[in-house]
């Protein structure tokens, strides 16, 4: 790989120097090992670089705030995501400072909803390659195009095909966004290494004609391919995969449901791998009401649970729960599965309904009568639990919450679909229905509400308190898969971490701003768990705390000199 000699670029024992290869303006160019004004004298002797900074050698907390007054100039959502891609192509370490210690701020910025914004003008404000991408053309040469990546250790892979890009649709190459969003997410949250991240954009065309005839499309021409072709394609990668980077997680990102249940099904018992739609989304919501079990002192085995939406988040949540209560209680699977009622948008699904099912959605199926609107079916089923994943907003109407009074003093009512307008209900909604006995999380974000002189903090089901600790977990014992059981210990460990305050306001999530400690903590369980079971491809660590605070990747600059060859 050629810029530095023995070690990798990122600081690992902070007082041992790391010796680089390249010179001058390479190592300015070289984002991962790029200091800008911050390197030092000898720095500047040893590699070439007199000349080419200004003279005045400037610590990183200086750097930082020239950073922040620059972003903050920027009034425009879609120019600040533009001017921190700069940063992150320019000098990683100083991007990951600046976005670690802003998170709450940046995060909306870097991922959804502005990354949103980004990926559908990707083509128009496209500067500067960042990860990989493998085109339907590359059939058969896949394993040869990995390559070209010059770093032989890769922890996590980030891969999507852009055929469901948040609630936008298909969006094909332009989808890139995500998997390069989520991966900073992965190093800011869960504090993986940068060099190790490896954002990847399948490309097996669009059928977003919109994007066909915009000139600076930037994505293969053509529809996407048929089937056959495409889980070809999937496979070759795959296996290219294990081939080039044998140790890294793939985690499959916003693929459409017709695509993402068979590829994870396929793939999970002999990969590492996940997608985050799914088990990611279960795992957060899961651990939403854990925490709602916590506040009503009762067990989710004895919950009676509709859910509004039966798509990818939607089964995704219900299997997590399942093995939630499976775990809890010892119940069988199928009896599980019998305290889960979906609708979708024909209304209850039943067995014998107008239509053929989705395959994810037979499991659950009800052999009852078809309802066909919300109301009845609440009042036909006596809900404990309403959970919104329909991507349907304003359909929690308040004769819809005030109804789910009637079977619980404390109903949770969960309202995750994304971005803010399409929330089944707000936040404020649930609790004036309910007169504050509501148990409300969402997907967006809702600001705490205050009801007769007490306030009440909504939380909010962000997956980031989850993807990136069990990838840091899974990724450094080297698990060899990621099961639902570690997504349940994920869950319940998040839970945990709900103080006792925090659930005095209501609130079924920990503070979003302690997320290191969240990943931390989620790695640790991961890996005691991986090594417990036999999944991990590395010696138990004595101290596996200690073994994962090590090993997270902290936006400190390393020392360099330079190699002596
Ligand atoms: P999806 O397209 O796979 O599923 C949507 C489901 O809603 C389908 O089953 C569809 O039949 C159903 N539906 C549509 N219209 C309906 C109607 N009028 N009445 C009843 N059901 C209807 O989408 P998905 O990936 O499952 O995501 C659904 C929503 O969940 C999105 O808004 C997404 O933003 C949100 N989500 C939230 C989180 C989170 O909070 N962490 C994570 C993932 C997804």
């Amino acid at each position: 790989m050629g810029m530095v000699k023995k070690r990798r670029y990122q600081m690992e024992t902070p007082d041992e120097p790391l010796e680089v290869i390249i010179r001058g303006s390479d190592v300015l160019n070289e984002p991962l090992l790029n200091k800008g004004t911050a390197f030092t004298e000898e720095e500047r002797k040893e590699l070439g670089l007199q000349g080419l900074v200004p003279p005045k050698v400037v610590d990183i907390e200086e750097q930082v705030i020239r950073v922040l007054e620059n972003y903050q100039r920027k009034t425009d959502p879609l120019e600040k995501f533009i001017f921190l891609t700069s940063l992150h192509d320019r000098n990683e370490t100083l991007y990951y400072k600046v976005l670690t210690e802003n998170l709450m701020e940046m995060t909306p910025i870097v991922y959804t909803p502005v990354v949103g914004a980004a990926c559908q003008q990707f083509g128009h404000i496209y500067r500067k390659n960042r990860g990989m991408y493998i085109s339907a053309k590359d059939k058969g040469q896949i394993r040869n195009i990995f390559d070209n990546w010059n770093q032989d250790e890769i922890d996590i892979i980030v891969i999507s095909d852009g055929s469901r890009i948040l609630g936008l649709g298909d969006l094909g190459a332009n989808g890139m966004g995500i998997p390069i969003g989520k991966l900073a997410l992965y190093v800011a949250g869960g504090g993986v290494y940068p060099c190790k991240t490896l954002p990847i954009l399948l490309d097996t065309g669009t059928n977003n004609e919109e994007l066909l005839a915009d000139p600076l499309y930037l994505g293969l021409n053509q529809h996407r391919i048929d089937d056959d072709e495409y889980y070809e394609i999937v496979d070759e990668f795959v296996n290219a995969v294990q081939d080039r980077w044998p140790k890294a997680l793939i985690q499959w990102e916003d693929f459409t449901n017709d695509h993402a249940f068979p590829i994870l099904n396929k793939y999970r018992e002999k990969v590492l791998c996940f997608n985050d739609d799914i088990q990611g989304t279960g795992a957060v919501a899961l651990s939403g009401l854990l925490g709602g079990m916590r506040m009503k002192q009762e067990k989710l085995s004895e919950q009676r649970i509709i859910f509004y939406g039966a798509g990818s988040a939607a089964v995704g949540i219900a299997d997590m729960i399942v093995a939630g209560i499976v775990e809890e209680s010892g119940m069988s699977e199928a009896d599980a599965r019998k305290l889960f009622w979906f609708i979708d948008s024909q209304g209850l699904v039943v067995k014998n309904g107008p239509r053929p099912l989705q395959d994810h959605k037979v499991a659950y199926a009800r052999d009852e009568p078809l309802i066909d609107n919300l109301l009845d079916v609440i009042k036909a089923v006596k809900p404990t639990i309403l959970v919104g994943v329909s991507g349907q907003g304003q359909t929690f109407t308040q004769e819809i919450v005030k109804e789910m009074m009637n079977y619980s003093k404390q109903p949770i009512i969960f309202a995750l679909s994304n971005p803010t307008s399409k929330s089944e209900c707000t936040a404020q909604e649930a609790y004036k229905w309910t007169k504050g006995k509501a148990i409300f999380a969402s997907g967006s974000p809702f600001d705490p509400v205050r009801m007769k002189g007490k306030i009440f903090v909504p939380g909010q089901g962000n997956n980031m308190f989850i993807f990136p600790g069990v990838g840091l977990g899974a990724s450094l014992c080297q698990a060899t898969k990621v099961t639902d059981a570690m997504f349940y210990r994920a869950a319940k460990t998040l839970a945990e971490m709900v103080t006792e305050e925090e659930l005095s306001l209501r609130t079924v999530y920990p503070d979003l701003r302690k997320i290191r400690k969240i990943s931390q903590t989620i790695a640790v369980a991961i890996c005691e768990m991986a090594f417990d079971e036999g999944l991990a491809r590395i010696e138990r660590p004595e101290d596996i705390k200690a073994f994962v605070k090590e090993n997270m990747f902290q936006p400190v600059y390393p020392r360099y000199v330079a190699a002596s060859e």
